[in-house]
C-alpha cells in the first residue's frame, strides 16, 4: 500500500464531512479526460508524497478534529494491502469513503460486507455501449462495472454514482440509457469537466455548459430523482467564444434529440 498524495483537509471529497484524501498510484483504466495523470501513467510517476508510518502519525495528530478520510486514485482498489489500510485507519475511529472505478467489485463487496466502508463513491463513466471508449480502452468488457452497480443498487451500502460529463463522449441518449441502467433511489451526480492541463489522453475535451448539464440532469431525473449537478461554472467566460458555440450547438442538438425521443414515445 502506497500513498502518492495527501490533501490534509477537504470539505467538498466527502459529503458532509470534514476529511483529508489520500490518492493511491495506479489504474487500470485510461480514461482520456482523467485529470490525475501523473497517478495513472507510470512514466510521470512520483515519489510518495508521505510514507504509510507518517500518515498514521499524521492521522493520530488529527483524532477527535477529522471525521473521516476519502481514499481516492488512481484506484484505490488495485493497491495490495489496502484492505489492511482501511481497518487500521477505522481501528483509529476515523469514516472511510472510499472513490472507486467499479472495476474490482470482489474487492468492494468484500470490504462492503466487513463492514469497512462507511461510504462509496462510484463512477458511471457512461452508458454501457460507450464504456470502452469513454474509459480508453478498446474492447473493454462491462461484465466487472456492471457486477459492481448490481451489488451496490441491491445492498445496504451508503452509496452515489457520479458521471463526469464530457461533451465528446455523453450526449441526450447516452443519459437515457445511463438511466435505464443505474434507475433507483440512490443519490447521483453529475460533474463538469474541468481541464486540468494534465488529462490522461492528448485530445482537448470539453465540458458540456450549464444548459447541456440541466437538459441532462432532467433526462435522468426520469430514472433516478436523486441526481444533483456538481461543480457547474460559467464555462463560456473561461473557454471563450469557440467554446460557447461549440457548446451551444451541443445543446441544440440535444434539444433536438430529446425532442425525437419526446416524439417517439407519443
Ligand atoms: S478517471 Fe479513469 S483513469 Fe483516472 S483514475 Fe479514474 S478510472 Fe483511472
Amino acid at each position: 500500500m502506497e500513498i502518492q498524495g495527501l490533501q490534509r483537509l477537504t470539505l467538498l471529497d466527502y459529503p458532509g464531512k470534514l476529511a483529508c484524501a489520500v490518492f493511491t498510484r495506479g489504474c487500470n483504466l485510461r480514461c482520456p479526460f482523467c485529470h490525475n495523470a501523473s497517478l495513472v501513467l507510470p512514466h510521470q510517476f512520483q515519489t510518495p508524497e508521505i510514507s504509510l508510518e507518517d500518515f498514521f502519525q499524521f492521522l493520530s495528530k488529527r483524532q477527535g478534529i477529522l471525521d473521516g478520510i476519502c481514499i481516492s486514485g488512481g484506484e484505490a482498489l488495485l493497491q495490495p494491502g489496502i484492505e489492511d489500510f482501511i481497518r487500521r485507519i477505522r481501528d483509529m475511529g476515523f469514516l472511510v469513503k472510499l472513490d472507486t472505478n467499479g472495476a474490482f467489485p470482489e474487492r468492494l463487496r468484500k470490504l462492503s460486507e466487513e463492514g469497512c466502508l462507511d461510504y462509496v463513491a462510484m463512477d458511471i463513466k457512461n452508458s454501457l455501449e460507450k464504456y470502452g471508449q469513454t474509459v480508453g480502452i478498446s474492447n473493454f468488457s462491462t461484465s466487472a462495472i456492471e457486477e459492481s452497480v448490481d451489488f451496490l443498487l441491491s445492498g445496504t451500502q451508503p452509496f452515489e454514482f457520479r458521471t463526469t460529463v464530457i461533451s465528446e463522449f455523453h450526449n441526450a441518449e447516452t443519459f437515457f440509457q445511463i438511466g435505464e441502467w443505474i434507475r433507483g433511489d440512490e443519490h447521483y451526480y453529475l460533474q463538469q469537466f474541468v481541464d486540468s492541463g494534465n488529462l490522461v489522453g492528448k485530445f482537448h475535451l470539453h465540458p458540456v455548459d450549464a444548459r447541456g448539464m440541466s437538459l441532462f440532469k432532467e433526462i435522468v431525473s426520469a430514472y433516478v430523482p436523486n441526481v444533483e449537478l456538481r461543480g457547474i461554472q460559467d464555462i463560456t467566460s473561461k473557454e471563450g467564444d469557440a467554446l460557447c458555440t461549440k457548446s451551444s450547438n451541443a445543446t441544440e442538438n440535444l434539444s433536438i434529440s430529446i425532442s425525437k425521443k419526446f416524439a417517439e414515445q407519443y
